[in-house]
């Protein structure tokens, strides 16, 4: 039969605990989830700030649908690109104080499509090891030579960087997304400069979230479009809505516009998703406190979870190793290393527990399950071997009693 050795390898990702499913969610987004008919409680989701189901994001997609319809009909470059598309951009580049913004239709192909335009033969790309699989795919896709480095080591890059010839483009995640750390943007930028490359950061996990404006990592370290000249943000995590955007120059939109396979073959996302998005926008920059919140819920957890004995991970990696003994690590030191005289929103909504094995890690999380939590164990290989985690996110829409019980079905779920 043509597929027994695909079965064979299914039957082998099962026994080793990295078998991939889908839960079949019965209600609208929010910290509250309907599965199998029962509500249980959300701690996997990337709608940070909560808006995904927000009723003016709502109704402006209601009333976009309305006048726009739902199909875009074609890509940007034919009879896709909208007024609402072209006021979103316009807005973005203005939030992220660039010139120029362009949307993408996700994340995944904007990634691939700017390191591609960007990249090609005789040129090379260095990656951290943990960057998101759309950023190493297009490291891959793009023919550049391909450099990984030691996660967030800036000696590590420096040491491939000398060794390169062509263009050279740095790419890193800002907040990474299975770990939840920062990448050390100010170093990686001089490194870029003193290296003659480009640094490209995807805060897909720190805009809106990180920062006192939302502005993400580039905000939190005070980099602009000079110091980081490819800014890529998506739309489906904090926005709470669907797409991405790369943000620049107008030298960068206008060569992406004219190469990137990925913006110029397909279907422009529809116009009612970018009013939505920009009511969302809206939000995103007046609420404070939605911020401020998720910076409350996750030191709250942080602390619990650290006298629980659970192993988390530090905010700013230490250049090297990536994983805090517990969390007492975690001092006003890190904060002061990084130059930053205002250290807010320090503390990412992404707050893994490694547990390491990927067997037991789907245990827990089916445990956290009946006790009505749904927290994802995260396996290889989407993190590395025996780093299998629970990925715990919070959204501003917890309240601190969510986090108590979770953490209490959480000593409870590791003690078995
Ligand atoms: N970059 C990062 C860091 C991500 O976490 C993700 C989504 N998980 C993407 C890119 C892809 O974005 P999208 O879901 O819009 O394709």
């Amino acid at each position: 039969m043509a597929f027994s050795h695909f079965a064979d390898n299914l039957e082998i990702l099962a026994a080793q605990g990295l078998y991939r499913s889908r839960r079949v969610i019965e209600s609208p987004q929010g910290i509250n989830l309907k599965i199998d008919g029962q509500t249980i409680v959300n701690f996997c989701s990337n709608d940070y700030l909560g808006l995904a189901n927000h009723p003016s994001v709502v109704n402006a997609f209601k009333t976009a649908v309305d006048y726009y319809g739902v199909g875009s009909g074609s890509a940007h470059l034919i009879c896709g690109h909208s007024a609402a598309h072209h006021a979103l951009e316009e807005e973005l580049a203005a939030f992220t104080g660039r010139d120029r913004a362009l949307l993408f239709s996700t994340g995944y192909m904007a990634n691939i499509g700017v390191i591609s335009a960007l990249l090609g033969r005789g040129d090379a790309v260095f990656e951290d090891r943990l960057n998101h699989a759309s950023l190493l795919d297009g490291g891959l896709l793009s023919g550049a030579r391909f450099k990984r480095y030691a996660h967030a080591d800036v000696e590590n890059l420096n040491v491939h960087l000398k060794k390169a010839t062509g263009n050279k483009l740095i790419v890193t995640d800002g907040v990474f997304s299975m770990d939840g750390d920062f990448a050390p943007l100010q170093a990686l930028s001089m490194a870029a400069k003193a290296g003659d490359a480009w640094l490209m950061v995807d805060d897909a996990h720190g805009l809106g979230v990180i920062g006192t404006h939302g502005g993400g990592l580039l905000e939190y370290y005070g980099l602009n479009q000079n110091d980081v000249p490819v800014l890529m943000g998506t739309l489906g995590k904090g926005f709470g809505t669907f797409g991405a955007f790369v943000a620049g120059s107008d030298t960068l939109i206008e060569t992406l516009i004219q190469k990137a396979r990925t913006y110029i073959y397909t279907t422009a996302f529809p116009a009612a998703v970018a009013e939505a998005t920009r009511a969302s926008l809206k939000i995103v920059i007046a609420e404070n406190w939605r911020r401020d919140k998720l910076e409350k819920l996750a030191e709250h957890f942080r602390l619990g979870a650290g006298q629980l004995g659970l192993q988390l991970i530090n905010p700013i990696p230490n250049n090297v190793g990536w994983v805090s003994d517990s969390v007492t690590q975690q001092t006003e030191d890190d904060a002061a290393g990084l130059g930053n005289s205002n250290p807010t929103n320090i503390t990412s909504a992404i707050q893994p527990i490694i547990i390491g094995d990927s067997q037991r890690s789907m245990e827990i999380s089916n445990t956290l399950l009946h006790a009505g939590f749904l927290v994802s164990a995260i396996r290889p290989p989407t993190v590395p071997q025996g780093s299998a985690r629970l990925r715990v996110t919070f959204s501003a829409l917890h309240e601190e009693q969510h986090v108590d019980r979770l953490l209490d079905a959480l000593d409870k779920a590791t003690r078995l």
